[in-house]
């Protein structure tokens, strides 16, 4: 898809690209100043850092970690990693081992299945049911859990799906992880992109479950800081200190003077963070709308996260067909649901994080009239 993307745009075509899960927003000037001026002012921030993370970003995380989430951890329990992906990675191969079995409920993000099975380990696909948003439900996990499972992957609000876990859910996952000795692997990316009633909670501030949980979150999404490539990871101890070995050995540490602007991120005022979300907040209800007028698509409101996932059955054809013909014939890229695994099917992932509303209404005159020819 995005070979194709890029050979359309190189002949002259305007693809406007809905594929990718990056923001189409500017990193906030406060942070990129922040960060040309780390290169500029002091050595300490292009040369290497202390490999679990700059003690400064490691506080700033700290601090965050108990003003937004209320998960209090020490700066010796946070590994600043190469984005979330990097720690999902190293979370995969210091926790698992071959043969165990990790729960992801899907439609899911390919990398987590990736991870596991990089580390030997199996992964065990879960169906979240889409008359309930996707969101993944405690009774279904605990149906798959067998003396092998070791492991549960969260994503909440989830990618593709945008499926937020609702309280009564988290806690019933938690009891669940505590009744058969599960770790939990949290990735709170899109925290921030939750709309309407929902809430984010993450399930390292539930009781008994800090020791258990590895809390995954990073600047990528929220600070639309994508190719600064910072993230983090929370958690026990012990287990941070395995995740350390691994990380410093293969990577070192992450980029000194991103590290250096992610700390100016968290520290620094919300107020660009605020607006940033409430234009997601309208740039959502706009894909909605003009999914929904597209004759044989019907999309509901995500719950959270920056995409769209219509269902698309009433075209008739399959999503891979269609975001092909969308492709090609409308020149608007978007994702197959069925790259997400089951219950991806029939679904396109379409992202909403649009800095000009115009490219929106744009993208959807054009599907409308490429639907009109299918
Ligand atoms: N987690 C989820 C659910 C994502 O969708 C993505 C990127 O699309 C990432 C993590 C990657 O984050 P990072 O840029 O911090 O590696």
């Amino acid at each position: 898809m995005m070979d194709r993307v890029k050979q359309l745009r190189e002949a002259g075509e305007n693809v406007i690209g809905l594929a990718t899960g990056t923001p189409d927003f500017d990193t906030p000037a406060y942070i990129k100043e922040a960060g040309k001026a780390a290169i500029d002012e002091d050595r300490t921030y292009i040369t290497y850092t202390q490999s679990a993370g700059l003690p400064e970003l490691r506080e700033a995380i700290a601090t965050k970690l108990v003003r937004e989430n209320n998960v209090r951890v020490t700066p010796d329990e946070i590994l600043v990693t190469i984005g979330v992906k990097q720690g999902l990675f190293t979370a995969a191969q210091a926790c698992l081992n071959p043969g165990d079995e990790v729960l992801i409920p899907t439609p899911t993000w390919v990398t987590y299945a990736a991870c596991v099975t990089l580390a030997g380990a199996v992964p065990v696909f879960v169906p979240c049911r889409k008359e309930k948003s996707f969101r993944p439900d405690p009774e279904e996990l605990a149906r798959h859990i067998t003396p092998r499972t070791r492991m549960i992957m969260l994503n909440s609000p989830g990618n593709p799906a945008g499926g937020v876990i609702t309280s009564a859910a988290m806690l019933g996952i938690a009891e669940l992880a505590t009744k058969h000795d599960l770790l939990v692997l949290s990735d709170e990316i899109y925290e921030h992109m939750v709309f309407d009633d929902h809430r984010h909670i993450s399930i390292a501030s539930l009781p008994g479950m800090g020791e258990r949980t590895l809390t995954l979150n990073g600047l990528s999404k929220t600070y639309a800081m994508t190719g600064w490539r910072v993230g983090y990871v929370a958690g026990p101890r012990q287990v941070l200190r395995n995740m350390q070995k691994i990380h410093s050995h293969s990577v070192t540490c992450a980029c000194a003077f991103a590290q250096k602007a992610a700390a100016v991120a968290l520290n620094g005022p919300q107020d660009d963070l605020r607006s940033y979300i409430s234009t997601l907040a309208s740039r959502r209800t706009q894909l909605i709308a003009g999914l929904n007028s597209i004759p044989g698509v019907k999309c509901g409101p995500p719950d959270g996260g920056i995409f769209c996932f219509p269902d698309i059955s009433g075209l008739g054809i399959s999503d891979r067909e269609c975001s092909s013909v969308f492709l090609e014939n409308a020149k608007v890229s978007t994702l197959p649901g069925s790259d997400f695994g089951p219950g991806g099917e029939g679904h396109l992932r379409l992202n909403f994080a649009r800095r000009e509303a115009r490219d929106l209404d744009t993208a959807i005159e054009r599907l409308i009239a490429a639907r009109a020819k299918i």
